[in-house]
């Protein structure tokens, strides 16, 4: 049977230590071949690339709905002024300094539509549309004020005037917050940020 084996990919080894019957066995080998290094399946890179990316949003804060007591834990008044941002704010996917603690102030206002309802990124928290109000980062006087933060040109939205729509420095998601063009208020939205604790 041996040059059955062989031309089945097995290797000679020699004499077996097995015993069983009056004859002699012999052992042969057969070793699977092991893929080349590069040869990765298709798929593996993007579960690894994804697996980073999950990684990366566990750093990147805490989502607004996370904390259990929601803007009473993330809003802080300093000397009874306006309630301010308790914690830094990030971008929540790639976790990007947005602005620092205590230069947004909390204001309640009507929301905006920012993009086509049903075109809200899958990881920006959707908001309820005008005319409900929600809860905003107001900014003033001047984008100098965040850290960093990126701006679209100026977009027709369904507000009255165009607007300019606030997005990740980095990583450009959004629309996280909007200004009118050449305005001294950008509003962030409370739910479409991440807060460093
Ligand atoms: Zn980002």
């Amino acid at each position: 049977m041996r040059a059955l084996y062989e031309r089945a990919g097995f290797a000679w080894v020699g004499r077996s230590a097995v015993v069983h019957g009056s004859q002699a066995w012999y052992e042969m080998r057969w070793t699977p071949s092991l893929p080349e290094p590069h040869a990765v399946p298709p798929g593996v890179w993007e579960a690894l690339q994804s697996q980073g990316v999950a990684g990366r949003r566990r750093a990147a804060g805490t989502l607004l709905l996370d904390f259990q007591n929601g803007l009473v834990d993330v809003a802080e008044k300093e000397g009874g002024g306006t309630p301010r941002n308790r914690y830094p704010l990030l971008c929540s996917n790639c976790g990007s300094l947005i602005l620092s603690k205590g230069v947004g102030a909390l204001t309640e206002r009507e929301s905006v539509q920012m993009e086509p309802p049903d075109h809200t990124h899958p990881k920006l928290a959707a908001l309820r549309a005008p005319p409900a109000h929600i809860f905003w980062w107001l900014v003033t006087p001047s984008p100098m004020e965040f850290e960093n933060i990126g701006f679209s040109k100026p977009v027709n939205t369904a507000s009255e005037k165009p607007l300019k729509l606030l997005a990740c420095a980095e990583c450009d998601l959004g629309p996280v917050g909007w200004c009118e063009p050449g305005g001294t208020e950008f509003w962030v939205s409370c739910d479409r940020v991440s807060y460093r604790t």
